[in-house]
């Protein structure tokens, strides 16, 4: 279902606040790694709104590596976001772990499954029998046809509304947390009709890189960005170390938007 072959228009997604995904149209989702309060979610929203990013992203549950870290504050950080959705209008986007929490998700307009739950195929299937758009990111160390194929587990259960997003890959490297596949980007434009956004924190994981691979997100001719942005990234509860400012994210959306018309 997800094969250009057989389906050879770009699948473009609609939310309810107008943004499109897909079809040739960049999209901005933006937002701290987790939802850390009412206060703190509402302020970033406003703040990436006026940048212009049409969608908010934030941590409600958390697939942290250690137990003892920051597990996210669940519901109720759900309810912040929601807070923020009624204040600016923007849509909506936060991970889903597993499958019981999806009665959480009502009010959030784009399911996220994280690196981690790629390949957790029972919850692909389930996800698949909601009408919900799916963030699908690439798992850690997965090629394209595991991510591929990880999206037939959606898709081939009736929900054909997913979203691919190269996060960055584990590889020799260990200079930074990930390393960006650039490559994915027009491999997976040629492969699926479905689009295809980077998500250059996680691949950097350091903030000060976040910008220029950005700029190459939209040079290879990726659908978005996805971008952990943090008022004060040295006290935030996840990532921080791969977190950039307000400001960082106002002018790299003005850069990226110019490549993009140049497109
Ligand atoms: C996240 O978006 O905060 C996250 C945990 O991402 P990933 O699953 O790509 O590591
Ligand atoms: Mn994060």
């Amino acid at each position: 279902k997800a094969n250009r072959k057989f389906h050879p228009e770009d699948t473009i997604i609609r939310l309810n606040n107008g943004t499109q995904i897909g079809g040739g149209t960049f999209v901005y989702m933006a937002g701290p790694c987790s939802v850390e309060s009412e206060e703190q979610i509402v302020s970033i929203a406003k703040k990436i709104k006026e940048s212009g990013a049409t969608i908010l992203r934030g941590g409600a549950f958390k697939p942290r590596t250690s137990p003892y870290s920051f597990q996210g504050y669940g519901p109720k950080a759900i309810d912040y976001l929601v807070s923020a959705k009624k204040e600016t209008g923007l849509a909506l986007v936060s991970e889903i772990m597993e499958i019981n929490q999806l009665k959480y998700f009502d009010d959030i307009d784009i399911l996220q499954v994280g690196a981690r739950n790629m390949q957790n195929f029972d919850l692909l299937k389930e996800l698949g029998k909601t009408d919900k758009p799916i963030l699908l990111k690439r798992g850690l160390s997965a090629t394209y046809e595991e991510l591929l194929m990880a999206a037939e587990y959606i898709m081939s259960n009736g929900n054909t509304k997913v979203i691919l997003c190269e996060r960055g890959i584990r590889t020799f490297e260990t200079a930074t947390r990930n390393t960006l596949d650039v490559t994915a980007v027009p491999f997976l434009h040629e492969k699926t009709h479905l689009p295809v956004i980077i998500d250059p924190s996680h691949a950097a994981g350091i903030a000060r890189y976040v910008r220029d691979l950005s700029l190459s997100a939209v040079a290879v001719g990726a659908d978005g960005l996805m971008i952990e942005v943090h008022e004060n990234p040295a006290k935030a509860f996840s990532d921080g170390a791969q977190c950039i400012i307000p400001d960082e994210f106002d002018m790299l959306l003005k850069a990226t938007k110019q490549i993009h018309e140049l497109r």
